[in-house]
C-alpha cells in the first residue's frame, strides 16, 4: 500500500457513507467477506471489541455467569413463541441439509437470537424460588438475513453480540433487571466509549417480538443520524408460557416466572467509529482504545541506539497504560504517524536525539492535534491527566453536538421540516398510534427512536396534543433517522 493509499481520501462531513468504507478497511477493522452482509473482523477490530467484552464483563460478572448455547435451533423450538416466529421470520437462515443422509427431518434455524432455546434450558433448571433470579449469558455470533444495504459493524447479516438472559419471581423483579442492565449499557457507552446515550422505551409497535417492553439506549451521530446501541427487553410471562418456566413459591404453589433479555453488539463499534472519527481516521477514546500511547523513535543520525532504548524506558515509565513502541525501521516517522492517527490511538509520544539528550518528550494529542513538550520525570502523571482530558472532551463535543441538534416540533409540518433540513432528533407530542408515525416515516425516512425516561426531557415544551393528528397525546418522542 504506497503512502497515498494510507490516508482517507475524502472527507467526513461530505461523504461520510464513503468515509466510514474507507476507515473500516485502511485502519484494519474489518474486511468484505464472499458471503454478502458477512465480514471479517480484523486484528485492530477484534481488539477493540474484546475490550467492550472486558468491560462488560466486568459489570455484570457479580451477578451473571458467562455460558454458550447451540449456534443451531430447531425449527418446533422458535415455532413455540409466535411472536418470535412472526418476528424473525422474515430473516431467519436455515440448515435443511447436511452429512451423507442429506435432508434433515427438522429445519434448523441458524440462531437469529437465543430466547427458546434458553427459554428450554431454563424451564429444565429453575424449580423452586430459590433457583431465582436466574442468570445467564453468552457471548456469541448471530446470523440475521438483513435484506436491505449492509455495512460494516452497523448492519450485517452475521455480528458478534452479548444475550443476557433471566427468570425473576415478579414483574417488579423483571422490570428492575431490565432497567439495571439499560443502565450499564449507558454507562458503558458513556463511560468508557464516551458516547451520550438517551434512556427510553420503544413504541409498541416496534417492540422486539415477544416483548411486553423493549428499552433502548439511542446515541445520535455527528451526521444527525441515531443509533440503536444496545436494548433491554422486559419478556413478561411469554417465554414461561410456552416453554413453562415456572418455579414452585413458598408455600409450593407453581408460578410462571418473568424473563428477560438484553444485548449489545459489534454495531457498537460502528458506533465508536462514526462518533469520534474525523477526516485523518479513527479517534479512539483512551478507555476504549486497544493502544492508548504510542511511542515512535525518530531513527535519525548516528543515535538510532540511543533513541531506541530511551523509547523502551519510557514505555517502561508507562506501564500502567496499554503502550506501543513502533520500532519498525523500513518506515518514516511521518509514516507511523499517519498510520497511528488513521488508528485513531490517543496520545503519540515522539523520541528523537534531541529528547534523549534534554530528558524530554514531544507530546501529540489525536482529538486536537495539541503538541507539547513534557519533562521525562513524572511523565506517567503527566500522560494520565492528558488522556482523562481526551475521554472529556470526546464526550462533551457530542454531548454539545446532540443538544445543538435535538429541535421540539409541534405540527407535522415542523417535524418534516425539521429532518430534512437539519438531520438529528426532533422531539414532539405523539398519541400513539402508528399511523401518525407512518406519514413521518413516507415522507422523510425518520422514525420514533424512543420515548425518553427522563423526566426533564418529558416534561418540555412540546405541547399535549399529537403534532401529526392533534388527539391527545401521552408520550413525548424522539423522531430521527436511523442507521
Ligand atoms: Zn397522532
Amino acid at each position: 500500500m504506497s503512502k497515498q493509499e494510507l490516508g482517507i481520501t475524502v472527507k467526513k462531513d461530505e461523504n461520510v457513507s464513503e468515509w466510514y468504507t474507507q476507515v473500516v478497511k485502511k485502519a484494519g477493522l474489518a474486511d468484505y467477506a464472499p458471503v454478502k452482509g458477512c465480514m471479517i473482523i480484523e486484528p485492530y477490530g477484534m481488539k477493540i471489541w474484546e475490550r467492550i467484552k472486558k468491560k462488560f464483563n466486568k459489570m455484570i460478572e457479580d451477578e451473571v455467569d458467562n455460558a454458550y448455547f447451540p449456534l443451531l435451533i430447531p425449527e418446533s423450538y422458535l415455532e413455540k413463541e409466535k411472536d418470535i416466529v412472526e418476528g424473525f421470520d422474515p430473516e431467519v437462515a436455515w440448515v435443511e441439509n447436511a452429512g451423507k443422509d442429506g435432508k434433515l427431518e427438522e429445519r434448523l434455524a441458524i440462531r437469529p437470537t437465543s430466547e427458546s432455546i434458553i427459554a428450554d434450558y431454563m424451564s429444565k433448571n429453575i424449580r423452586s424460588y430459590r433457583d431465582l433470579p436466574f442468570r445467564i449469558n453468552q457471548w456469541a455470533n448471530i446470523m440475521r438475513w438483513e435484506a436491505t444495504d449492509t455495512r460494516p459493524f452497523l448492519r450485517t447479516r452475521e455480528f458478534l453480540w452479548q444475550e443476557g438472559h433471566t427468570a425473576h419471581k415478579s414483574e417488579e423483579n423483571a422490570t428492575e433487571e431490565v432497567l439495571k442492565r439499560l443502565g450499564q449499557y449507558a454507562e458503558l457507552f458513556e463511560d468508557i466509549m464516551a458516547i451520550p446515550v438517551l434512556k427510553g422505551k420503544k413504541p409498541e409497535h416496534d417492540k422486539f417480538p415477544g416483548a411486553t417492553v423493549t428499552t433502548t439506549v439511542e446515541c445520535l451521530m455527528p451526521d444527525g443520524k441515531s443509533i440503536q446501541a444496545g436494548t433491554s427487553h422486559n419478556l413478561g410471562t411469554n417465554f414461561a408460557e410456552a416453554f413453562e418456566i415456572e418455579y414452585e413459591d413458598e408455600n409450593q404453589k407453581k408460578n410462571k416466572c418473568h424473563t428477560t433479555s438484553w444485548g449489545i453488539s459489534t454495531r457498537s463499534i460502528g458506533a465508536l467509529i462514526l462518533a469520534h472519527g474525523d477526516d485523518k481516521g479513527l479517534v479512539m477514546p483512551p478507555n476504549i482504545a486497544p493502544i492508548e500511547v504510542v511511542v515512535v523513535p525518530i531513527l535519525v543520525g548516528d543515535n538510532k541506539e540511543k533513541v531506541l532504548e530511551f523509547s523502551e524506558k519510557v514505555k517502561e515509565e508507562l506501564s500502567s497504560f496499554r503502550v506501543k513502541v513502533d520500532k519498525n525501521r523500513d518506515k518514516s516517522p511521518g509514516y507511523k504517524f499517519n498510520k497511528w492517527e488513521l488508528k485513531g490511538v490517543p496520545l503519540r509520544i515522539e523520541v528523537g536525539p534531541n529528547e534523549v539528550e534534554d530528558k524530554e518528550l514531544t507530546t501529540v494529542r489525536r482529538d486536537n492535534g495539541e503538541k507539547q513538550v513534557l519533562e521525562f520525570d513524572g511523565i506517567s502523571d503527566k500522560v494520565e491527566e492528558i488522556l482523562e482530558d481526551v475521554q472529556y472532551e470526546l464526550y462533551k463535543k457530542l454531548e454539545k453536538s446532540r443538544e445543538e441538534n435535538t429541535r421540539t416540533a409541534e405540527t407535522l409540518d415542523e417535524i418534516l421540516d425539521n429532518i430534512d433540513t437539519y438531520g438529528g432528533y426532533v422531539k414532539t407530542a405523539w398519541c400513539g398510534e402508528e399511523e401518525c408515525e407512518a406519514k413521518v416515516k413516507d415522507e422523510v425516512h425518520a422514525e420514533i427512536v424512543l420515548l425518553p425516561f427522563d423526566k426533564d426531557v418529558r416534561s418540555s415544551d412540546v405541547g399535549s396534543e399529537c403534532a401529526i393528528c392533534g388527539e391527545k397525546s401521552e408520550e413525548v418522542v424522539y423522531f430521527a433517522k436511523t442507521y
